[in-house]
């Protein structure tokens, strides 16, 4: 049961005031955990969502995509099942299916996550939420006296400006498409241009990669980069390096000219801008209420997720640090803790894995062979490439690739890099490994699982030559 009182107000005559413990902004990753644990550790908790529960990750991204991934995988298994034997037929998308089979399932998991706040006891209120002084919160007609707010209102997808920029789509337009285009632009070099690009090729689409720089996934070990983009050329996917799109023109027929900076041209069905994501903060009213925000409109907090307000706390990508599910759930769960608990260990995000669904896929944990050179006085860096069992008979050149980067001094390892295969499902258990402290020499005493792909990581012998 929430508290609540009356006040007269000059504007809306007599205004009820519903007490809580914790506001939620935002019905997220982050948001919901924060809920979720505050509930449960006896709090009064209010979450508001203006669109459906479950944020990003749930609606148009991690799972959504995750599936699509899936999805965009089957002619490659296909083309793999012909090479041991069967009789497999031309794979052909229905879209319209895949779509709403996907649709029904996000509804599913929509409503898992009302499940889970109605258990814990969290009232949910639909609507735009805005911050009116650092204990209150206005949703509609109602408002909201809150001990503590909790800003966890996500980010959402920047188009950059370009003429004709009005005819691209973002990555969430990219869900819900009526049909499928046949030929796809997509703009930018990060985690969603890259893995869009993938899917659309293994929807049976042409693809185009246009990134500015001169290789894609910076920041990410570039041996990494450069085999991931080796491998999407080798299977058909254009990738236009150290080049812009400079125009978009639409066409009669509806298809859009595209014009770039170094003089290349492409008439393409669509175009995908996935040239990176912003703080969702417009009208939550913070900065009126003295919460500090960065020049990109990212929620400033400390190593607690405070803000310079006391009362205000945020999480996840509106504080656009590591734009991660996982990193948001734990920032949430820290919050809700640190604040109804008895405390909470602080959130390490020291060796945060993190995975790249292309095809292949790129996951890694820890320092890039760059970066490890940049912070210690002397490296070892062990890699191989080699040809997965599964394609020998097909006679695919496709090569998976594994690194390990160690420090000389200390034999810890300091990064894994894999590409190929499940990567993700790799790099998670090598993350223990590398948060326990795991030293070279662990690596090279622990036993194989023989034949799979994971263990090429406790094979490595002999590093690189200096
Ligand atoms: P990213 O930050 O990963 O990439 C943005 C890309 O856009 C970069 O290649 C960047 O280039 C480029 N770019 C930025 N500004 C411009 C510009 N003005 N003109 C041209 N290109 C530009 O953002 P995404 O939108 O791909 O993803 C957002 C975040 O979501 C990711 O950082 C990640 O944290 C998360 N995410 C995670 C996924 C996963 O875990 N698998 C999947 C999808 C998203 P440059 O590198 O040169 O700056």
């Amino acid at each position: 049961m929430l508290g609540a009182h009356a006040y007269p107000s000059p504007r809306r005559g007599l205004v009820t005031v519903e007490a809580v413990d914790f506001f939620v902004i935002g019905g997220g990753s982050g948001g919901v955990r924060a809920a979720r644990v505050a509930a449960t550790l006896g709090a009064r908790v209010v979450v508001a969502e203006d669109k459906e529960l479950g944020g990003t990750c749930v609606n148009v991204g991690c799972i959504p995509k995750k599936l699509f991934v899936y999805a965009s995988h089957v002619p490659h298994q296909l083309e793999l099942a012909r090479s041991f034997g069967w009789d497999a037929p031309e794979p052909r998308l229905d879209w319209p299916r895949l779509r709403d089979a996907k649709d029904a399932e996000i509804k599913r998991l929509n409503g898992i996550y009302a499940r889970i706040l109605e258990t814990a006891g969290v009232t949910v209120v639909r609507g735009r939420a805005r911050v009116t002084s650092p204990t209150t919160v206005a949703v509609g007609d109602r408002v909201f006296e809150a001990r503590h707010i909790l800003v966890a209102t996500g980010g959402r997808p920047i188009v950059r400006k370009f003429p004709g920029a009005e005819h691209a789509m973002t990555s969430d337009d990219v869900f819900h498409l009526p049909a499928l285009p046949r030929r796809v632009f997509v703009v930018g070099g990060g985690y969603i241009a890259a893995e869009f690009a993938c899917i659309f090729h293994g929807f049976g689409l042409e693809a185009t990669l246009s990134y500015r720089g001169p290789l894609f996934l910076r920041g990410f070990d570039r041996e990494a980069r450069e085999h991931v983009a080796a491998e999407m050329r080798r299977r058909g996917i254009a990738l236009w390096f150290d080049n812009q799109i400079t125009a978009l023109r639409k066409r009669g027929d509806g298809a859009l000219d595209i014009e770039t900076s170094d003089g290349r041209g492409v008439t393409v069905d669509a175009v995908l801008c996935a040239t990176g994501r912003e703080p969702n903060v417009e009208g939550l009213g913070l900065a009126e209420v003295g919460v500090e925000l960065s020049d990109g409109g990212a929620v400033v907090v400390d190593g607690h997720y405070a803000t310079r307000v006391p009362t205000i706390h945020a999480v996840g990508d509106v504080i656009d640090r590591y734009n991660l599910t996982p990193v948001a759930l734990a920032q949430g769960a820290y919050v809700a803790k640190r604040l109804f608990g008895e405390g909470a260990s602080e959130v390490d995000l020291a060796l945060v894995p993190t995975a790249i669904f292309t095809q292949p896929s790129l996951a890694t944990v820890g320092l890039s062979e760059e970066d490890a050179r940049a912070q210690y006085a002397d490296i070892d860096v062990y890699a191989s490439t080699f040809r997965p069992l599964a394609h020998t008979l097909g006679g695919s050149d496709e090569r998976y690739m594994v690194k390990l980067v160690v420090d000389r001094a200390t034999d810890r390892v300091l990064g894994v890099h894999v590409v190929g295969g499940e990567a993700g499902e790799i790099v998670q258990t090598a993350a223990v490994a590398l948060r326990a402290g795991a030293t070279k020499a662990v690596f090279d005493a622990t036993i194989g699982i023989h034949p799979t792909f994971a263990e090429e990581l406790v094979t490595l012998r002999t590093p690189r030559a200096r």
